[in-house]
């Protein structure tokens, strides 16, 4: 056994611990992320209200026309959050849920304004029905 053996060897375990430590920060994302997501759906059937991308979503966007339902036409919005998505994956990280920054400002707004009435509206927080909903986000919204 020379040197270059014993630099090989070294240069080897160096790659498989890297490897190592790679998968387990994948692991750890990917178990992060369920959380989130349970987290976040605990939370949607805890509040009485949908959340303000689904308030946005169900406007008609004023800026790129886009209809109630879909997503906006943002090219350069989509382009910036698919770019920070593809390094996130580069450091092994989870994807972020990019569907709000993809949404012009004022479709935002519209969905903020049209929440906020929904809001002033419904009963008082003390008498409302736990698990019912008070939107008027519906199919004709
Ligand atoms: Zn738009």
């Amino acid at each position: 056994m020379n040197v270059n053996d014993i630099v090989q060897e070294r240069i080897d375990a160096a790659r498989r611990k890297a490897a190592a430590k790679k998968r387990a920060r994948e692991e750890l994302a990917q178990a992060r992320q369920r959380g989130l997501q349970a987290r976040h759906a605990a939370k949607l059937r805890r509040t009485p209200w949908p959340s303000l991308y689904e308030y946005a979503l169900a406007h008609r966007c004023p800026t790129c026309r886009a209809p109630s339902g879909t997503p906006c036409t943002a090219p350069r919005k989509q382009a910036a959050a698919a770019s920070r998505n593809g390094l996130r994956s580069e450091l092994g990280l989870a994807p972020c849920d990019t569907r709000n920054e993809e949404m012009h400002a004022a479709r935002h707004d519209a969905g903020r304004r049209h929440y906020r009435r929904d809001v002033g509206n419904a009963p008082w927080p003390e008498d409302r029905i736990a698990g019912q909903r008070y939107d008027t986000i519906g199919p004709t919204a």
